[in-house]
C-alpha cells in the first residue's frame, strides 16, 4: 500500500485508484476497494499478482458469498463443522461457530481427511525461568495419539510423574479436489493437558469430523484415520520456519495462493 498524490485509474475496476493504493504486478493498480473486495491481505505479494486473478478473486468471493446467504445447516460437529445436506455444501465454522469468512465447500469436493497433532512434553524451565528444551524430534506410532505413547513413555521411566505431556494444536486437515488449498478444522490450539477431559472431548471431535467429512465425500469412513504428529520445537526453530513458506506448514491457516 502506498500514498500517492498522482491521478490513477485502478486496473481492476476501471474506476479512480485514489490516493491510496495498491501496486499489482506489471505496474497495475488496484484501489482500497478492489482490494477489499477480494479480500486480500498483508500475506499477499501483490507485485506478483496480476489484475486478472484479482478480478477472478473477487468473483470466486462474490461466489462464495452468495452460497453462504442460501446456506442452510442440517446438522452440525460441535462448532467446527456444518452441513447442508439439501444444497451438498459444508463449511469449517469460524471461532464460535460463526460463519463470517467460511469457505463453502461441496461434498463431492472432499479429497481426504487426516488429523494433524502437535504435542510433546510441557516445557521444563531452569531457574531463571528459561525454557531447558523440549522434545525436538520424535517418531511414534502414526496410527495413535502421539500424547497418550509419550505420556506411557515418560510415566514407565520413572516413579514420579515427569514432565506432563501437552498437546499444543489439534487439527483436521481436509485436502480438496478443486485447489491446492487445504481446508484446516482446528480443535485445539492452546496447550492442553493430554490427560485433561478438555483434550479427550476435541480428540473425540476431530474423529467425528473426519468421519462426517469422510461420509459426505463418500470415503470409507471406517478406514484408520491417519494422524500426522509433529512435535513441538524450541520458538527460534518456529520463528525461522515462518520466513520459509515453501515449507510444508500447519501452524496457520492456508494462506490462498495465486497459481
Ligand atoms: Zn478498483
Amino acid at each position: 500500500m502506498g500514498f500517492y498524490l498522482s491521478e490513477a485509474t485502478c486496473n481492476v475496476c476501471g474506476k479512480d485508484a485514489g490516493t491510496v493504493r495498491y501496486r499489482l504486478a506489471d505496474n497495475k493498480w488496484c484501489c482500497k476497494k478492489c482490494y477489499k473486495r477480494a479480500e486480500l491481505d498483508s500475506s499477499f505479494e501483490l507485485m506478483t499478482i496480476s489484475v486478472d486473478e484479482v478480478k477472478e478473486m473477487i468473483q470466486k468471493r462474490r461466489y462464495n458469498d452468495g452460497l453462504r446467504s442460501s446456506f442452510v445447516p442440517s446438522r452440525k460437529v460441535g462448532s467446527y463443522l456444518a452441513v447442508d445436506d439439501k444444497r451438498r455444501l459444508w463449511t469449517a465454522l469460524g471461532s464460535f461457530g460463526s460463519y463470517k469468512g467460511c469457505r463453502m465447500l461441496g461434498f463431492d469436493d472432499i479429497k481426504g481427511v487426516e488429523i494433524i497433532e502437535v504435542s510433546g512434553p510441557a516445557e521444563k524451565r531452569d531457574a531463571n525461568g528459561l525454557p531447558t528444551g523440549g522434545m525436538n524430534s520424535f517418531s511414534a506410532n502414526p496410527m495413535s495419539s502421539l500424547g497418550n505413547i509419550l505420556q506411557k513413555m515418560v510415566d514407565s521411566e520413572s516413579e514420579d510423574a515427569g514432565p506432563e505431556i501437552v498437546c499444543l494444536a489439534l487439527r483436521v486437515k481436509v485436502s480438496l479436489k478443486s485447489t491446492r488449498l487445504c481446508e484446516y478444522i482446528s480443535v485445539i490450539s492452546a496447550e492442553t493437558s493430554i490427560k485433561s477431559s478438555s483434550y479427550e472431548k476435541a480428540y473425540g471431535e476431530a474423529i467425528d469430523i473426519v468421519k462426517t467429512l469422510r461420509e459426505l465425500g463418500s470415503l470409507p469412513v471406517d478406514e484408520e484415520i491417519k494422524i500426522i504428529h509433529e512435535s513441538t520445537k524450541p520458538e527460534d526453530e518456529e520463528s525461522k520456519e515462518e520466513k520459509e513458506p515453501e515449507k510444508p506448514k500447519v501452524q496457520s491457516k492456508d494462506r490462498p495462493v495465486v497459481e
